[in-house]
């Protein structure tokens, strides 16, 4: 396996735009009728954990585990659950749909509430492992002990404002959030990354605060390892092991209230970015249809329009105006398909593009021919696969729009299975 060391941060020089929010500034999305949620793993898995078709559930009542024994899954709304079903993912990973019918008044679950007793620890992995902002919440507790913690108080992706508007408009609750984690995380070192013109109000909390004007990719985890702690993270490793975890200023708000309000979170803050490019933040309730948001703001769509979930590097296109706001859809974007880039089918002209711009120094053009045969040993091994920081900026320059971030990604999950099934069979 190769190791390269980073970073040609050379061009596209991607500046995150400056922007000022206030709480009014967010819009409220009317709780929809009919909500649904993605959960890890096959259907009868998590029917044996218990759920059921015409149950009905409280607001933040544990339906479940994921993938038949992992973290927790909680309903976001009062409701009878209409349909269990199967679906197949991005990656072609199993995933089970729960669909709800809503009711219109919640009716909150109080199995959270009357925990306060329960260690503190095993309170969170019980209940808030999947924290809206940072779905992955119980993976970051597996790394404990840490040195430190980065608070993203600015999005990886540069036209994402989620997390600088929570910033801006939920200090008080990100800080009760950083209390709470010292409490988990004990003697660890916390660091709030704030845009730059916002330092100065995020100082005076006592807090140690970085002010960043960044371009992208600055901000992906492993590429700010470099830039804040001079560390580099072998490929295929994570932040994590190296000492370092990292989490949104969304979840740690969310972490705050939920021990300030005793109820477990279950609202998502996204950007949506329109079809001009302008930016709205939004505040729905988790498994609101797409379909919802775009009739609250009147964003009409025609055939051809893209939706994407996620920013304009990393984001995914999703195919129904019915696809759910899950607890890390930071971002909707509306292209208009008469101005939509497209993939293509083109074979590399070898233009050597994706290579100047690879933060990682990949030899993009060589990695994406086996990549495509599904070479992925080879890919590993031979090209540096697992050095990637996964930007993106390797598809958005490539003249032939081939997409080379989707083949890497698919590269990296085959590897990975791969691997685990070799570890299975001994
Ligand atoms: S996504 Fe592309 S450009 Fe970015 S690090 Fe990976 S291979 Fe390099
Ligand atoms: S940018 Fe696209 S066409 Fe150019 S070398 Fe890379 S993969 Fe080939």
């Amino acid at each position: 396996m190769i190791n390269r060391s980073f970073f040609s941060l050379t061009k596209p020089n991607m500046a995150y735009p400056a922007l000022k929010f206030d709480r009014e500034d967010v819009v409220e999305i009317p709780l929809p009728s009919k909500a649904q949620l993605y959960v890890n793993g096959s259907y009868a898995a998590a029917e044996g954990n218990g759920f059921r078709v015409g149950e009905r559930v409280k607001t933040g009542q544990r339906i479940g585990l994921s993938g038949g024994g992992g973290e927790s899954i909680v309903s976001p709304v009062t409701a009878s659950i209409s349909e269990i079903s199967s679906f197949t993912g991005y990656m072609g990973q199993t995933l089970t749909v729960v669909a709800f019918d809503v009711e219109n008044k919640d009716v909150w679950d109080d199995e959270f509430s009357a925990s306060k007793e329960m260690p503190l620890l095993k309170r969170i992995e019980r209940f808030l492992g999947c924290l809206p902002g940072q779905a992955d919440f119980s993976s970051l507790l597996g790394f404990l002990p840490l040195e430190t913690i980065v608070i993203y108080g600015i999005d990886k992706d540069f036209l994402i404002s989620t997390n600088r508007c929570v910033v801006q408009t939920r200090l008080e609750d990100i800080l009760q959030g950083i209390e709470v984690l010292k409490k988990i995380f004990g003697e660890c070192r916390m660091i709030l990354l704030v845009p730059s013109g916002y330092g100065l109000q995020a100082e005076r909390t006592g807090v140690e605060v970085r002010a960043l004007n960044p371009a992208y990719p600055e901000l992906l985890p492993k590429v700010l390892m470099h830039r804040l702690f001079g560390k580099e993270v072998p490929a295929g490793s994570r932040c994590e092991e190296l000492g370092v975890g990292f989490m949104s200023a969304e979840a740690a708000a969310n972490l705050g209230t939920a021990f300030t309000g005793s109820r477990i979170p279950v609202h998502k803050m996204l950007t949506v970015i329109k079809k001009d490019g302008s930016l709205v933040n939004v505040r729905a309730r988790i498994g609101t249809p797409v379909r919802e948001i775009l009739n609250t703001l009147k964003i009409e769509t025609r055939s051809g329009d893209r939706l994407v979930l996620g920013g304009p590097m990393t984001g995914l296109s999703v195919y129904s105006e019915e696809t759910p706001v899950l607890a890390d859809t930071d971002a909707l974007m509306i292209q208009d398909g008469r101005g939509a880039a497209r993939f293509s089918d083109t074979h590399c002209v070898n233009c050597g593009e994706c290579v100047r711009v690879c933060p990682a120094r990949i030899p993009v053009n060589m990695l994406i021919r086996v990549l495509e045969n599904g070479m992925y040993e080879e890919a590993v091994e031979t090209y540096d696969l697992l050095s990637c920081v996964e930007c993106g900026l390797c598809s958005f320059v490539c003249i032939a729009r081939i997409p080379i971030f989707h083949y890497v990604m698919l590269g990296k999950y085959e590897y990975d299975r791969m691997k685990t099934a070799e570890g299975s069979n001994g």
